[in-house]
């Protein structure tokens, strides 16, 4: 099919709301190093899942490759190394292949810059006009402030996890030797966070936090009196009490206590957003990898905070996968949650086309956020794009078709849930 509805969705610029590329230095580092596995992104998980439990032992990488890859080829994270490669060196991922592959990809960034490469596969292969981009601004980096090590259509969210997720002193330490500020008490623990969100905040180059709490815990967030909080605090602040006396009695008591500091101290941090109207990105659904715990990534479990937090602006991210329907009620009853399909598309491209399909007829369009690529390698996100634009195009001539859509307005909701809406969430025009 070749409708005009499907060329203006193929051709319109994307806002990638969630990335993880790497910097300059770490492109250039790893220059020569970039076959044709370069291209797999997530599909490295599949093939992990292929091999099953008792995976064979293979001579090399590329055994296993080939030996795995036509059980993946099928599937989302497959398909879109399929399209990605094809629109770049017009050739075919198989075996057959790999080593014109490679060819074709060192031959693609030689002669470039870093920036030059961002610019080819970022902003010109695969279209996307703005980056939100989690990597940069954490503290655990080296350099966590380098923003020239981005192109500047990269805005950057702050993320710090193990704060959320404490379970012993080393985020109370990083957060002292990032400060200066002495983490003497719970009171000055809030001081020194809120001192190390200023400092990225001064950049004016910090778009969103990030909370990537659900690759450490369940996502059921208490709100604990200040007391336990405190307790905790001292607890963790002496390691030596934390830890010592009888292990296995004080697991228990500290595993709950520890939460009361995690919980804690990510109120503060939505309090923050709240003061500086800070929007918050929140992993949701689906963990990346493989043996990841999905008991406690359901959306539905940040409730309490939607509820608490009403003037916080969430963009809730992968569509909550598989629990899209329910982020989709969610997002309808709730004026401070926006739902987003970054990455959902290449984790189930069928699903995540009903996903929209559904939440297009709940949820008012100017709040749906349609794409992110999070990946690592520029290129990869040219497949997961593409992937993407096919799923939003079949979307939106299934609502034309049906009688529901006029051609003009599948276009302005194309425009608005690609490109505009987040152009809108994240102030920039
Ligand atoms: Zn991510």
């Amino acid at each position: 099919m070749n409708s005009v509805l499907r060329e203006f969705v193929m051709k319109h610029a994307l806002f990638s709301h969630h990335d993880h590329h790497c910097s300059f230095a770490d492109f250039e580092k790893n220059r020569a190093e970039y076959t044709h596995k370069a291209l797999l992104g997530y599909a490295a998980a599949d093939l992990v899942t292929a091999a099953g439990p008792r995976p064979l032992a293979y001579a090399h990488d590329d055994a296993r490759l080939e030996a795995l890859w036509p059980s993946i080829r099928t599937t989302g994270y497959g398909r879109a190394v399929v399209l990605g490669c094809e629109e770049l060196f017009r050739l075919e991922y198989t075996p057959a292949n790999f080593a014109p592959i490679t060819e074709a990809l060192q031959a693609s960034i030689a002669d470039k810059t870093p920036a030059e490469v961002y610019d080819y596969f970022v902003k010109e292969k695969a279209n996307i006009q703005w980056v939100a981009q989690d990597g940069l601004f954490r503290i655990s980096n080296a350099e966590p402030l380098q923003t020239d090590q981005y192109p500047d259509y990269y805005q950057f969210a702050f993320r710090i996890d193990d704060l959320f997720a404490i379970s012993g002193p080393e985020p109370l330490n990083a957060l002292e030797r990032f400060t200066g500020i002495p983490v003497l008490s719970l009171d000055r623990l809030v001081v020194s966070l809120n001192a190390a969100i200023d400092r990225f905040r001064d950049t004016g180059r910090m778009n969103a936090f990030k909370v990537g709490i659900a690759y450490l815990r369940d996502l059921t967030v208490t709100d604990p009196p200040r007391h336990e909080a405190e307790q905790a605090f001292s607890r963790i602040r002496n390691r030596k009490a934390f830890y010592g006396g009888n292990q296995q009695n004080n697991a228990a008591v500290n595993q709950h206590e520890a939460r009361a500091l995690s919980d804690y101290m990510l109120h503060r941090l939505l309090e923050r957003a709240d003061d500086e109207n800070i929007p918050l990105q929140i992993h949701t659904g689906y963990l990346a990898g493989n043996w990841g715990s999905l008991a406690g990534t359901k959306a539905s479990f940040l409730i309490p905070l939607f509820e608490k937090y009403r003037r916080v602006r969430f963009d809730v991210f992968h569509g909550s996968w598989p629990w899209t329907s329910e982020l989709g009620a969610i997002a309808k009853n709730y004026p401070n949650v926006y739902p987003d399909l970054c990455w959902a598309w290449t984790m189930n491209p069928e699903e995540t086309e009903r996903t929209l399909c559904e939440w297009l007829d709940g949820v008012p369009f100017n709040k749906i956020f349609a794409f992110g690529a999070d990946t690592g390698l520029p290129w990869c996100d040219v497949g997961y794009a593409t992937q993407a634009r096919r799923g939003i195009a079949r979307v939106l001539e299934e609502k034309v078709r049906k009688g529901f859509f006029s051609e003009s307005t599948a276009e302005e909701v194309a425009s608005a849930i690609m490109l505009k809406n987040g152009e809108q969430f994240y102030g920039i025009t």
